[in-house]
């Protein structure tokens, strides 16, 4: 035989090799073999005939939770089933993020940061330029690429930021970003100061939506000024996601919830920032919480969120529906001059939590006419391969790796997930274990050890 896997009448869309047509595609040893509007049906061991679904790069959602402290185990099931192939854990830490991957894994390729915390992962607020640089090396001998800075959840001082992203580019490794440090909030003052700290250097911008929920202005006018200051920082990859609900920490210690994101949230539907405005909010259903049922994670509120709340010790994830539509929607669809998209990417900030909508919602905006499905595959796949170094993904040419999402053309459910040319999900049945680590030299051995598969990735196509 020919092909290991041959998918028969795709509705092929490849934004880099500038196709969109109906083909077929033969898949041997985990890479496409052939592209070609007809290929013989004796030549695979396995058939599938695709009419009727549009087939892409396989999805890779840049910022997405699969860690023990958030997200857990029900992410990768989560992933598979809304079409992703590649997922990018954002926060760790990893090595829970290994454990679990090994043993709830869905066949994903996953990489992972793990992140600075002021009193958990680094002393206080004010780190010095060696304990961020020790933080990093052992993050990176961990199997993380770098690691992310919760600023809007768990501040830094401005400086130690700076110096944070300046450890990180100092060392190629990777630094993501939730805006926010001391002196400024989760928000458009927030996103502004981020950008100013990270000057030239490199760095992942995390959900732009998320700071455009209009604290200052209303949120339209918000998402304008995010994209106009953005376009000034060609250096940093920018990302957002689609669902109106946000995810943070339901964690309370001493009546308070921990995070400064959660008790905002609070405050923003005039429930106090305690541990009983948390506790109302939950049961009014102005807050959700994140609970694991029949191996996938739902939203619960009222009664049963309450009590699903205090079993688990009043901690966990909670989710707002804070963000606006006009903003969301300006933000993922706003061009610079030349066309090209200001924000790099769509992301889901999902895995365990519930808001894997890159595709129903990404499709949305197809349908809208704002995007053509070949600006969806750059924004769900393309633009992440290429700011990860992923030479072989983001695209489905000749060679690369057989990664691919198909979805049905008139309803937009995910039909199938394909990781390397294997079938990790079909029709609703995840079927995919274990996953492919996206790590550096120094993570591969953390990596084996955790009983994963590593993959060396060159960071930012260095
Ligand atoms: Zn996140």
């Amino acid at each position: 035989m020919k092909f290991d896997v041959l998918l028969k009448n795709c509705h092929l869309v490849d934004f880099k090799n500038d196709i969109e047509a109906v083909m077929d595609i033969g898949i041997l040893g985990g890479k496409v073999e052939e592209v070609k509007t007809e290929i013989r049906s004796d030549l695979a061991s396995e058939l599938f005939d695709l009419q009727g679904a549009l087939v892409v790069p396989g999805v890779i959602d840049p910022h997405m939770h699969a860690s023990a402290w958030l997200g857990g185990r029900a992410a990768h099931k989560m992933l598979a089933l809304a079409g992703v192939t590649t997922a990018f854990d954002l926060a760790g830490p990893v090595d829970t993020t290994l454990a679990l991957a090994r043993k709830y894994g869905a066949g994903l390729n996953i990489c992972c940061l793990n992140s600075i915390r002021p009193g958990y992962t680094v002393e206080d607020s004010d780190p010095s330029a060696s304990e961020l640089q020790r933080f990093l090396q052992d993050s990176l001998t961990s199997g993380a690429i770098g690691y992310k800075l919760l600023g809007g959840h768990y501040p830094l001082s401005p400086e130690a930021t700076r110096r944070a992203i300046e450890t990180a580019n100092d060392s190629g490794a990777y630094v993501a970003f939730h805006a926010g440090t001391l002196e400024n909030g989760s928000n458009l003052k927030g996103m502004e100061e981020a950008l100013a700290l990270a000057g030239k250097n490199r760095m992942h911008l995390a959900h732009i939506n998320s700071y455009c929920r209009g604290q200052f202005d209303i949120p339209e006018n918000e998402a304008v000024a995010a994209l106009r200051r953005l376009q000034e920082y060609p250096n940093v990859f920018a990302e957002s996601y689609l669902s109106p609900y946000n995810g943070t920490s339901a964690k309370c210690t001493d009546g308070v919830p921990e995070s400064l994101v959660t008790r905002r949230c609070l405050e923003l539907a005039s429930y106090a920032p305690t541990e009983d405005g948390l506790r109302k909010a939950i049961q009014d259903g102005w807050a959700n919480f994140v609970l694991e049922r029949s191996g996938i994670n739902v939203l619960v509120s009222g009664q049963d969120g309450v009590e699903n709340w205090l079993a688990a010790d009043k901690a966990g994830t909670v989710s707002f529906r804070v963000n606006p539509g006009s903003s969301r929607y300006l933000i993922a669809a706003g061009r610079k001059r030349d066309g090209s998209f200001v924000v790099n990417a769509f992301s889901s900030d999902g895995g365990g939590i519930p808001r894997n909508e890159i595709v129903p919602q990404g499709l949305a905006l197809v349908k809208w006419g704002e995007l053509s499905l070949k600006e969806f595959v750059a924004k769900t796949s393309f633009n992440t391969a290429k700011m990860l170094g992923l030479s072989g993904k983001g695209h489905l040419g000749e060679g690369a790796d057989a990664d691919i999402t198909v979805i049905d053309e008139l309803c937009h459910d995910v039909l199938m997930t394909i990781v390397a040319g294997k079938i990790v999900m079909y029709r609703g049945l995840v079927v995919g274990q274990g996953a492919t680590v996206l790590t550096t030299e120094q993570g591969c051995q953390a990596v084996k050890n955790a009983g994963l598969s590593a993959s060396v990735i060159s960071l930012f196509g260095r």
